[in-house]
Order: C-alpha cells, then sequence, then structure tokens
C-alpha cells in the first residue's frame, strides 16, 4: 500500500493543500502547533473514517468554514486507487460523504479498503496506563482478524451489564439469587472463549514483537510478555496453552465463590474484563520500573506488529504514520527504527528536528509552517 498523494480543503490549519509522496520515507518538520500532526490525522481519518485524537468530526474542519475534504490517491496491489473524505454544512446540518474511486461508498465497504497504522506519544500509555487499555490493544488487534472475536466482546459486554444489573437487583431489591445461576453459567462459557483466543493471539504477538524490540534495542534489553488472570483473593495466574473447559470450570468455580461479594459490590470481580498483558523488559514489569525509552520501545514494538498483522490478512503492508517518536528515542535506536521499515513499509514521520531521522537514502523532507507545506 503506498499514498501518492494527498489533499487537504480546510481541514484544520490548512486551507488547500497537495502533496505527493515520492520515497519511502516521508518527513514532515518544524515547530510546535504548525500542523504535522494534523497531516497523519487527515491520513488516519481516510483509513478509518475517524480522527485518531477525537470523537468529534467536526473539530477537523477549519475554523470559520462550513465543510471540509481529504483526497487520498494510493496504489493497493498495483492497482491506483483513491478515497475522497468529505464533510460539509448544508443548512445547520453537518454531512458526511465517502467516494472510493469517485463512487460514493457506505462506511463499511470503506473500512480497511486503505490500511494504515498510526503510533502517536498517546501510545505509551499501551504500557504506562491501566490494564483496560492493554485489553483494548488485544481486543483491537485480535478483531481485525477475527470477526468472531468481536462477536463474542460484544456478547460478553452484554452479559456482563445484565449480571451486573441483577447483582444489584438482588442486593437492593431482594430479587431471588438464584437467577443468577444461568448468567454465571453463560458468562464463564464466553470468557473462557475470549481468554483462548487472547493466549493464541499472544503467542503470535510474542513471534512478531520480541524479535522488532531486539532490532530497536540492539538486544542491550530483553523483553517478555504474560497474560495476567486474576482469581479471588487477590490471586494471579499466568495461563498459556489452557483448554477452554478448563478455564470455564475455573471461571465457574470462582464466580461461584465470590458470590456473597459480588452481590454486595453489585459488581462482577473476576473475567477476561479484569486481566492484564503483562510486558518485562530485563525481567521487570515495565509499567513500573522501565525507563520513559525502553517503554517507548516496547510500544512500538507491540504497535509495528500490527504492520505483520495487516500484511497477513491483507497480502500488503499497511502505511505507518509515525506521530513525534524519534525524539525520544536515542540515536541508535531511531537507526534500528528507519533500517527496519526502509524500503518495506512506506512511513510518514514527523519531527520538529529533521536532523533526528536517519537518511538511508530514501526520505523525503517537508517544511511545516503555519498550515502550509514546502518541499526542502
Ligand atoms: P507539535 O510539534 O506541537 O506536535 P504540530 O505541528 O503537530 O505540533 P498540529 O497538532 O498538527 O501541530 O496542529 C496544531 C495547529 O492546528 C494549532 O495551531 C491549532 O490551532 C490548529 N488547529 C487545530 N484545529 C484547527 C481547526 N479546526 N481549524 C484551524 N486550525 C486548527
Ligand atoms: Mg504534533
Amino acid at each position: 500500500m503506498r499514498i501518492n498523494r494527498l489533499q487537504l480543503v480546510n481541514f484544520r490549519n490548512y486551507d488547500h493543500c497537495t502533496v505527493s509522496f515520492d520515497k519511502m520515507v516521508t518527513v514532515f518538520y518544524g515547530k510546535n502547533g504548525q500542523g504535522k500532526t494534523n497531516i497523519l490525522e487527515s491520513i488516519f481519518y481516510s483509513a478509518f473514517g475517524l480522527s485518531h485524537r477525537t470523537n468529534k468530526e467536526d473539530e477537523m474542519v477549519k475554523f470559520l468554514s462550513d465543510g471540509m475534504a481529504v483526497h487520498l490517491d494510493f496504489s493497493k496491489e498495483d492497482e491506483i486507487h483513491s478515497i475522497r473524505m468529505k464533510r460539509y454544512n448544508d443548512q445547520g446540518r453537518w454531512h458526511k460523504e465517502i467516494k472510493i474511486d469517485g463512487k460514493k461508498a457506505t462506511a463499511k465497504d470503506h473500512y480497511s479498503f486503505f490500511n494504515a497504522v498510526m503510533f502517536s506519544p498517546e501510545d505509551l500509555q499501551i504500557i504506562k496506563g491501566d490494564p483496560g487499555l492493554r485489553r483494548r490493544f488485544m481486543d483491537m488487534e485480535i478483531s481485525q482478524t477475527d470477526p468472531l472475536y468481536y462477536e463474542l466482546l460484544v456478547r460478553y459486554r452484554r452479559l456482563l451489564k445484565q449480571r451486573n444489573s441483577l447483582l444489584k437487583g438482588i442486593r437492593d431489591k431482594n430479587q431471588p439469587q438464584e437467577q443468577l445461576a444461568p448468567w454465571d453459567e453463560e458468562i464463564s462459557d464466553v470468557g473462557s472463549q475470549i481468554l483462548i483466543k487472547r493466549l493464541d493471539n499472544l503467542i503470535k504477538l510474542k513471534e512478531i514483537s520480541i524479535p522488532v524490540f531486539n532490532i530497536l534495542s540492539d538486544r542491550t534489553d530483553t523483553l517478555e510478555m504474560k497474560y495476567e488472570m486474576k482469581g479471588n483473593d487477590g490471586a494471579v495466574f499466568y495461563p498459556e496453552k489452557e483448554s477452554a473447559a478448563d478455564i470455564k470450570e475455573f471461571y465457574i468455580k470462582s464466580i461461584r465463590e465470590r458470590i456473597f461479594k459480588d452481590i454486595m459490590q453489585g459488581n462482577t470481580g473476576i473475567g477476561v474484563h479484569r486481566d492484564d498483558l503483562k510486558t518485562y523488559i530485563n525481567n521487570a514489569d515495565s509499567r513500573a520500573f522501565a525507563s520513559q525509552g525502553q517503554q517507548r520501545c516496547c510500544a512500538l514494538a507491540l504497535k509495528l506488529s500490527q504492520i505483520e498483522y495487516v500484511k497477513k490478512i491483507s497480502g500488503e503492508y499497511p502505511v505507518l504514520l509515525l506521530d513525534d517518536v524519534m525524539s525520544e528515542l536515542d540515536h541508535h535506536r531511531r537507526n534500528q527504527l528507519v533500517s527496519f521499515i526502509n524500503d518495506k513499509v512506506q512511513t510518514i514521520i514527523t519531527v520538529n528536528d529533521k536532523t533526528l531521522i536517519p537518511d538511508l537514502g530514501s526520505n523525503q523532507y517537508f517544511k511545516v509552517e503555519k498550515g502550509s507545506i514546502k518541499k526542502s
């Protein structure tokens, strides 16, 4: 997958702007607040129909303007394609229009027609943040290749909500406790299927991201990952190759043991919604002990694994969007990153100082200043 040209009209701080991409690595550099991230956001929007940093699409429309458009020309399997995203205001109402190769398309047709993977400063939270963010990372990665997994997740969330409201009903309104039994059975069943898929995925995730991490850190650090499952009374387990039946039995037993606690709290205290993906750098929990740079490398390695995933499904590498990652990597890691992606994945990088980007002969540079882009 390769972007050939990007056109923006009234997108964020851009009026009209066209960029042609001629090399595998494109660097947008400039001072803070000039519009570098806005460019990556527009590409992300063309890929997913949403922004990577806001749920409010209208924020992407240039101030005081009544519409915006992003037009992306790209090649995929040696064919030329285009995506045009348009958002406009007509008599006070906002409309969105997606066109693929000149024809109107639905969000469903659009999704994954053009593939991109974005790494932005916020992704550091995959390592530093709460377990929920790591579960979300796992869930998104598995859902991309396994539609059944997504269905299981939706079912699980619904069951959890229903079970929790039943727990509150038993606590507050004297509803009979026996009503819980079928929910306990079903939630344990769906939860065990989710867990098995997460464990399977972890094997693949390790296969891809540990070698990437080794390249980035030049083997000065080691990375290990484990799936952490919580039991009752603070017990933790690190399952690897369990059977769905064993896991289900474990959940049913544990959920029954803690039934009074769950009723008191009006909440289900055990299950896949409480688990975590633990990462260890040099055998120490990276959330608590790794340096900022080591955490950045670890998050990057996890994220880069998505490139291989997309390649597996679509047969082609996605476009990689790297927002401001270079400044926190040392000289050696920057070199390793660029040599890893060079000539394989089209990469678009933003940075304040262009000398931070190693040049292996396939870089092109654009200076970004107050919403205008100049080749340099
Ligand atoms: P940094 O190096 O700090 O990350 P950047 O070059 O990535 O900076 P961007 O986030 O791309 O900066 O752009 C921010 C600029 O875009 C700000 O000056 C902001 O005022 C402007 N901006 C954001 N949204 C809009 C909008 N809807 N209309 C006009 N300008 C906007
Ligand atoms: Mg930025």
